[in-house]
């Protein structure tokens, strides 16, 4: 049961105390304590654990200080979609609106390889107004002997590059909590030119130690990649992890499954989850198109499959894509056969508009159907 405050009913105030006092005291119940820092106020949150199904709601609502009530299920229960929520479904970084009504375009190299290949492809970002990238430093290999990612040796130049080209928001994957430190060391020493999204790759998804140390962090974001040899349900709990340390700022993403089943695209596209996620949880959702088809096949209407996968996970209301792009694919250090190439990239974005508006149309076709249904047609 999440208890919420009202707006100046902060933990400084005496009536803060008394109900926190009254509320600890509850037979089986224990308390925790949440703050959500927005743009126009703080919202104070007490969570109660233990055995709340003996709670009447309008009891605790009658309670000084609280402004509403909210009964979660047992399922995520901070970033899940519960029944009369009005927790938000979004989040700012960086002046940028991540939520599920949001759509982002993070194109960029998946392991950063050289500065002249970093800086080609900020260009290009910028040359479309596109505020977002993709940056592997760290890079978890099936096989110790392939190339591990350039580490932080290559930060400072990516962050540099990125205030170059204005590029606020890159997606970086990290495989160890040292990572984070290492990143916000390379912004601090380059001035803080942009912004992090922590990536937990698919093979770390149920890496408990590793989520809950990003988790306790609050300054960067996490894009949760969905693990690929899990249920949704498991991938979400991880998901939870990160929230239940303190970390709500989190996108999740979809990457296809890992089965011979989707052969011959290199994993299950599973794409048709997106408005599931949407609606078991608050997190917008992110769709990883590359990695879920893994080659740069194409259909006889001329366009790649990477382009048909991202299309339907934009028309079924995804909010951010990454996908992985390089100057030159044949050179690229990994995933060179799943790459984009820059002269790509206005088709992508193109492509990647037409299938937004067709689900901007599609839920504004929907929501009549609703009102006339209730106007009683
Ligand atoms: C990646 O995005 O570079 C990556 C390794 O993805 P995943 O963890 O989904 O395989
Ligand atoms: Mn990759």
């Amino acid at each position: 049961m999440i208890v919420i405050t009202k707006s100046d009913v902060t933990p400084e105030t005496g009536i803060f105390t008394e109900l926190m006092e009254y509320l600890s005291g509850l037979p089986g119940i224990r308390t925790r304590l949440h703050e959500e820092h927005g743009t126009q106020q703080t919202v104070t949150e007490i969570y109660l654990i233990g055995d709340t199904a003996s709670l009447q709601i309008e009891d605790i609502q009658s309670l000084p200080g609280v402004e509403r009530v909210v009964r979660v299920s047992e399922e995520y229960r901070i970033l899940g979609r519960h029944r009369d929520d009005p927790r938000p479904t979004y989040f700012y970084y960086k002046g940028i609106r991540f939520a599920q009504d949001t759509l982002h375009i993070f194109a960029g190299l998946c392991a950063v390889d050289s500065r002249e290949h970093v800086e080609l492809m900020m260009k290009a970002l910028q040359a479309l107004g596109l505020p977002c990238t993709r940056m592997g430093a760290y890079k978890p290999r099936t096989n110790p002997y392939s190339f591990q990612g350039h580490g932080k040796a290559c930060l400072p130049y990516v962050f540099e590059l990125a205030g170059k080209y204005d590029i606020r928001v890159i997606a970086m994957e990290v495989t160890h909590e040292s990572h984070v430190d290492e990143i916000r060391e390379a912004l601090a020493q380059t001035g803080n030119p942009t912004g992090v999204m922590l990536q937990i790759g698919t093979r770390n998804t149920q890496n408990f130690e590793l989520l809950k140390s990003v988790g306790r962090q609050g300054e960067f974001p996490v894009l949760m990649k969905r693990g690929f040899g899990i249920t949704l349900e498991e991938s979400l709990n991880a998901a939870e992890y990160l929230a239940s340390e303190g970390n709500r700022k989190v996108v999740f993403a979809l990457r296809g499954m890992k089965t011979n089943m989707g052969d011959p695209h290199r994993n299950l596209v599973d794409f048709a989850h997106v408005p599931v996620v949407r609606r078991l949880t608050r997190m917008p959702v992110c769709i990883d198109p590359s990695h879920s088809v893994g080659s740069r096949a194409s259909a006889p209407d001329g366009l790649l499959d990477v382009f048909h996968a991202t299309a339907q996970g934009v028309i079924a209301g995804a909010n951010m894509i990454l996908a992985d792009f390089h100057p030159r694919p044949s050179k690229a250090l990994v995933d060179g056969p799943q790459a984009l190439r820059l002269e790509e990239l206005p088709h992508f974005v193109e492509d990647v508009r037409i299938a937004r508006e067709a689900y901007e149309k599609r839920t504004a076709y929907a929501a009549r159907l609703a009102t006339e249904d209730l106007k009683g047609f």
